[in-house]
This record gives C-alpha cells, sequence and structure tokens, in this order.
C-alpha cells in the first residue's frame, strides 16, 4: 500500500494500492482493446461523453479542490481555480471530435485530402504540482482525437486522478478507454516508456526524466510530448509602471509554494528602478499570507515533501544574499518562506537551475541589449514576461526571448485555449489550445485518381 501524506500536516490522509509493472501491463492491454471500440464512435457522440465528464467534475469541484488543495497542500481558493479549469478543459475539447477536420490539396488526376487519425494507446505521466489540472491538460485533447489512455500520477498524489477515472466511467466513457496507474515512475513510468503497444508518452515532470523518457522513447519511435523544467525571466524595463510590476511579481515566483514550472524565478530589473522596485515587491511578500492550506486567504502553502524542501534549502545557504523573506509556520508540515536574494548575478547556482520553490533572484541589468542576452542566457525558455510602456519595444524583446509562453505587463502563462509548451530543454510539443490535438493525431494523406478507366 501506499500511504499519501498531506504536507501541511505531514499526517498520512489516505492509502491506496500501489501498482507494478503488471498492472501497466493490464491497463495497457485494457487501453489497447477498447481503442477500436472508441476511435469508431461517432464524433458528436464522443463530444457529448467529453460534456458529460466536465458536468461530473463540477458537480464535485469543492470536493475535488478539497482533495487537491489537502493531497498537494496548496490554497484552496488556487485548488478551485485549478479544478475549474480541469472543467473547461474537457469542456474545450469536447469541441475537438467535431473539428479534426482535414485538407483538400490540389493535384493533378485526382483529388488529395488529409485524415487526423488517433495514433492508439497513449501513456500520460504527470507531476505533483497541479495534479487533475496537468492530467486534463493530456487526457481530453487525447480523448477527443480518439486514443485511449493509461494516465500515470505522482506517487506523491494520486487521489483526484483515481477520483476523475470514476467520474469519467460515471458520466459513460467505456471502459477500458481511460485507465489510472498509481505506482512509481522508476517502474510504472518507464514500462509504459518502453511497452510496444503504447504509441505516444505524454510527460510532464524535470528535465532529467523527460531526457531519459526521450531516450527510451527513441528506440521504437515513439512520440513523445514534453513539459519540462523552466527558469523563467520576467524583464523589467525603467519605463514600465514599477509599482504594478513589483506588486505583481512574488505571485509570479512564489504561488504554489514555487513549484511551477512558469515560475518567473529570474526577475530582471533595470538598474535605475532597481531600489524602487524591490522595496515595493519587499512590503508585497512580507504581507504574503502563507499557512494553512484549508483557510480561504492562504496564499501559500507548504512544499510537496520533507525531501523537496531540503533541496530548496539547498539554494539558500547561510551566507546568501538575502534581500527579505516573507512568513512561513513553525511545527508539522513542510514550510518555507518566500525568499528574494538580491543583487544576484545569472550566473549564481540559484538563476541557472530550477529550484521549484519559493527562492526569487532579481538581477540588474543595463539597456535592452543585455536585457535580452540575460533572460536568452539559459538551458530552458518556457515562460517569461516583459514590463514596459514602449510597444514597440514590448514586441522587439518578446521576438528576441527563446521562451514558448510570454506576456506583456502581465504574469500569465497558461490558458485552456492557447498553445503551451517550451523552447530548448523546457521541452517539445505544446498541449492546450488548438495546437494539441496536432499532438494526439497522425496525418494522413489520400490521393484518390479521378482518371476515366479505359
Ligand atoms: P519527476 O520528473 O521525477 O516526476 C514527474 C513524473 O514522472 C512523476 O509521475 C514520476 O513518478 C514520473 N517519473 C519519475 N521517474 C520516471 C521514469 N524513470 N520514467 C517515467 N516516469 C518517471 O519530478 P520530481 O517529482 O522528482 O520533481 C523533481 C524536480 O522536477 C522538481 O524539483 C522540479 O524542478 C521538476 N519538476 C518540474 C515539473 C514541471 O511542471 N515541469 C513538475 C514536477 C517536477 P513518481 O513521482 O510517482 O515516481
Amino acid at each position: 500500500m501506499l500511504s499519501i501524506v498531506e504536507p501541511a500536516t505531514e499526517e498520512v490522509m489516505a492509502e491506496v494500492p500501489r501498482a507494478g509493472v503488471e498492472e501497466v501491463d493490464a491497463a495497457v492491454a485494457a487501453a489497447r482493446k477498447a481503442f477500436p471500440g472508441w476511435r469508431a464512435v461517432a464524433p458528436g457522440d464522443r463530444a457529448r461523453v467529453m460534456r458529460a465528464i466536465a458536468d461530473g467534475i463540477e458537480s464535485r469541484l469543492d470536493d475535488l479542490a478539497l482533495i487537491e488543495a489537502r493531497n498537494a497542500g496548496k490554497p484552496i481558493s488556487d485548488a478551485r481555480g485549478e479544478i475549474g479549469m480541469v472543467v473547461e478543459t474537457f469542456r474545450y475539447y469536447a469541441g475537438g471530435p467535431e473539428r479534426l477536420i482535414g485538407k483538400t490539396i490540389p493535384v493533378a488526376g485526382g483529388v488529395d485530402f488529409t485524415f487526423r487519425e488517433p495514433l492508439g494507446v497513449v501513456g500520460l505521466i504527470v507531476p505533483w504540482n497541479f495534479p487533475l489540472a496537468i492530467a486534463s491538460w493530456k487526457v481530453a485533447p487525447a480523448l477527443a482525437a480518439g486514443n485511449t489512455v493509461v494516465l500515470k500520477p505522482a506517487e506523491l498524489t494520486p487521489l483526484s486522478a483515481l477520483e476523475l477515472e470514476k467520474i469519467a466511467l460515471d458520466a459513460g466513457l467505456p471502459e477500458g478507454v481511460m485507465n489510472v496507474v498509481v505506482g512509481p515512475g522508476s517502474t510504472c513510468g518507464s514500462r509504459m516508456v518502453e511497452h510496444p503497444d503504447v504509441n505516444k508518452i505524454a510527460f510532464t515532470g524535470s528535465t532529467e526524466v523527460g531526457r531519459g523518457i526521450a531516450a527510451g522513447a527513441a528506440g521504437s519511435i515513439k512520440r513523445v510530448t514534453l513539459e519540462l523544467g523552466g527558469k523563467s525571466a520576467s524583464v523589467v524595463f525603467a519605463d514600465a509602471d514599477i509599482e504594478q510590476a513589483a506588486a505583481a511579481a512574488p505571485y509570479a515566483v512564489f504561488g504554489n509554494a514555487g513549484q511551477d514550472c512558469c515560475a518567473r524565478s529570474r526577475i530582471l530589473v533595470e538598474r535605475s528602478q532597481l531600489d524602487r522596485f524591490l522595496s515595493v515587491m519587499e512590503s508585497t511578500v512580507k504581507a504574503m499570507r502563507v499557512g494553512d492550506p484549508l483557510d480561504d486567504s492562504t496564499e501559500m502553502g507548504p512544499l510537496i515533501s520533507a525531501s523537496h524542501r531540503e533541496n530548496v534549502a539547498s539554494f539558500v545557504p547561510d551566507e546568501s544574499e538575502v534581500a527579505f523573506r516573507g512568513d512561513a509556520p513553525d511545527g508539522p508540515g513542510f514550510w518555507f518562506p518566500p525568499t528574494v536574494l538580491s543583487p544576484a548575478s545569472n550566473s549564481d547556482r540559484v538563476a541557472r537551475e530550477e529550484i521549484f520553490g519559493p527562492v526569487a533572484c532579481v538581477i540588474p541589468f543595463d539597456g535592452e541589449a543585455e536585457a535580452i542576452r540575460i533572460a536568452n542566457d539559459t538551458e530552458y525558455g518556457l515562460s517569461g514576461s516583459i514590463w514596459t510602456r514602449d510597444g514597440g519595444r514590448a514586441l522587439r524583446v518578446a521576438r528576441a526571448i527563446d521562451t514558448g509562453v510570454l506576456s506583456i505587463n502581465s504574469n500569465s502563462s497558461v490558458r485552456v485555449s492557447t498553445p503551451f509548451g517550451g523552447f530548448k530543454q523546457s521541452g517539445i510539443g505544446r498541449e492546450l489550445g488548438p495546437d494539441a490535438l496536432d499532438h494526439y493525431t497522425e496525418v494522413k494523406n489520400v490521393f484518390y485518381s479521378t482518371e476515366a478507366s479505359s
């Protein structure tokens, strides 16, 4: 059995059976068996099942949010927002089956047209930071395109995925179309990657594990979508609304206790405004409400585990240039206070590695060219922000930064209807928006001769 721990209390909140390789093989066999039936379901009927799943999740929104808040240690108000996004994701992709349209291409001697065919069985491996939300970004487009799935949640946070499996069955999803396997990545995850009957792996997690998945998938040319780490920059020019940028900055890195691949953990500030920026940021950080995830007013909860807290703490040794810190409760729970290091250099370890905790570094820069150079001086390229009142500069810098998701005068990263994914070592492929359906289908081209037979 697997004990599921509540990170805010360190207490066991549930026990669930732990799967191994045999259970993965059984789940893949069930998905393989269900595939011909599910792909043959008429598009409108597949859409209806997807909408019913969305309704089922919505009817249990509070209950699922509570599971997520307790199990992942995230503030209940964030958890409600995330489950709301899960509902929206299933509704958005309910439009998918009827919009998997092909092309007709002018050619000589006949008619040429394309289909988008499902891939078959898709293995989905997801992390603990946004458990059900990230699962839904994969499950919904995969099902909409006519695939069947095996979903492996992180062992730390499997409870909401198990509930989704029940909700989907109740909503009319045929048996075997969606299968949840709760087990360790090192055995269950890697079995999914090497399994000959799995046609694609969609993974969110660390760049290190993603690299192993890409290598494992290469053996059978298995398709992969990888959504990996980030070390995103928020670039604040001197002509920006400094108060607005500085008040927003803490939420863009301390949200979800920094356990967010889009965290803007490198904050680049034009040198002339550094002091003003830090002073506004300091008052916001000190006022942040860090504590019980189940309290409606909480803005930041604990980290996911004791070992993760130890890793985060290793980025802030005693000699660190801590500019200021926020609060964190004492007592049980894996707490770590929001921490801002300044002035930092982009060559410091804190600026190079993904910390995945509430630690930000503020790096001064001089001029646009240096800002772009520092923002791009990283192996990652997932997200980022540009703060300026100069429209031309905003667009110049947006085109020059090598990253998949940027926002101007905002810290937003993820929307159900827009593509999400990384450049460089932040990943391969795109999730969400219209693009995700392309990654769960294969293009088939058909030529139909119209020559008269003699
Ligand atoms: P991992 O990449 O180890 O875990 C993510 C998922 O992959 C989990 O379901 C895990 O299973 C599974 N997994 C682990 N090893 C394998 C494997 N060999 N083959 C297939 N699947 C595997 O992330 P961690 O949880 O260890 O977090 C470590 C760091 O990764 C974080 O500190 C952060 O920097 C980064 N990260 C980035 C995320 C993002 O959103 N981009 C999300 C999570 C982490 P299980 O955990 O059940 O063993």
